[in-house]
């Protein structure tokens, strides 16, 4: 037997605040989670740019609440070695 509608595949918002280890900003990350389907995510602090990773089903919106703390305008980059 065949559904006539799949149900549509409905996530749940997670919604938290987390600061940035580099630069002191502190900001809130909205991830939609989609519980069968696992999913690895990057976002960036609004800041400094420096990348996270949740779980969420699409990019995460991110939310500054507080500007950088260190006083400094550069932007964050991975070391390489
Ligand atoms: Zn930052």
């Amino acid at each position: 037997m065949k559904h006539a509608m799949e149900p549509a595949i409905t996530g749940s918002l997670s919604i938290f605040e987390r600061s940035c280890g580099y630069c002191g900003a502190r900001f809130r990350v909205l991830a939609t989670q989609v519980p069968d389907h696992p999913h690895r995510e990057e976002y960036a602090c609004p800041e400094c740019g420096k990348c996270y990773v949740a779980e969420a089903s699409a990019e995460p919106e991110v939310q500054l609440l507080r500007p950088r703390s260190d006083g400094k305008n550069d932007r964050y980059q991975e070391t390489m070695f």
